[in-house]
């Protein structure tokens, strides 16, 4: 899976990228995460990316020409690098995308290529949005100073679900919001901590118990925890719109 950022602030990127799973990940190239400054693109002297809005108000708005023409060129040669022609989204982190859920990364981690479109100060001109991106996600109904953050939590999501990232003792198959429900509770050890015992069943071996309890607990998990996720998993309902 390959990644392809465009942002005013690439440096953001170097900690997330840098450590733990997805370090390993891409030292193995199973994910590639190239960065493109947008600043590169920016057709003045002075390298402007941004403006004051159209109408008034507070904030810059970054320009069209810096970031169509960032994309555009970088599309041409994805699309020369594939072994065989797919789509690429051009997403745009935005929070008026729809919300990123597993169902959504799930549905995304089948590209082979993505592009990943980061606004910041007030947003982007609004023919970037019309225009060039295919796609927008948000990661939440709150509002960040940047696309960066967003983008670097997409990734992640992505990565884990990209074949071989994880290893076999780290499946996402019972992990919470994979089939819509929260996951059952995990112990390790002592069995007894401070008075706080380990549910017997998990110490007992009888596998077809544990996979019981873990199903009843995960419903109760999800029914405590999550009622709006049980009663969709109950009437196998979802809530996602689809736009930029
Ligand atoms: N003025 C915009 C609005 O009211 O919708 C918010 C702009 S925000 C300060 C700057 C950039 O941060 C956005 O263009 C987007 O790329 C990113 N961003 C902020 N919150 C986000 C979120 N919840 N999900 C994804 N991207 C977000």
């Amino acid at each position: 899976m390959n990644f392809h950022v465009f942002t005013l602030f690439p440096a953001m990127f170097q900690g997330p990228l840098s450590e733990s799973i997805i370090k390993r990940a891409r030292e193995k190239g199973l994910i590639n995460v190239h960065l493109h400054d947008i600043r590169d693109y920016a057709e003045d002297k002075h390298r402007i990316v941004d403006d004051y809005a159209y109408g008034g108000g507070p904030g810059m708005v970054m320009k069209p020409e810096p970031v169509f023409k960032a994309v555009e060129t970088q599309l041409v040669e994805i699309r020369v690098s594939q072994p065989t022609p797919s789509p690429i989204p051009v997403i745009l982190l935005s929070p008026k995308g729809r919300l990123l859920t597993q169902r959504v990364a799930q549905e995304l981690s089948h590209h082979a290529d993505i592009v990943l479109l980061c606004g910041h100060y007030e947003g982007v001109d609004q023919r970037i949005v019309d225009h060039l991106a295919t796609d927008g996600i948000s990661i939440g109904d709150y509002v960040l100073t940047g696309g960066e953050l967003p983008a670097m939590v997409l990734i992640d999501c992505l990565a884990r679900l990209a074949p071989n990232v994880l290893g076999s003792d780290e499946s996402t198959a019972n992990e919470s919001h994979t089939n819509g429900l929260l996951q059952y509770p995990q112990y390790t050890r002592p069995p007894d901590f401070r008075g706080w015992t380990v549910p017997e069943v998990l110490l007992s071996g009888h596998h077809a118990r544990i996979e019981t309890w873990r199903n009843e607990q995960s419903l109760l998990e999800t029914q405590r925890r999550r009622p709006d996720l049980f009663e969709q998993a109950k009437t196998g309902s979802s809530q996602e719109s689809s736009s930029p």
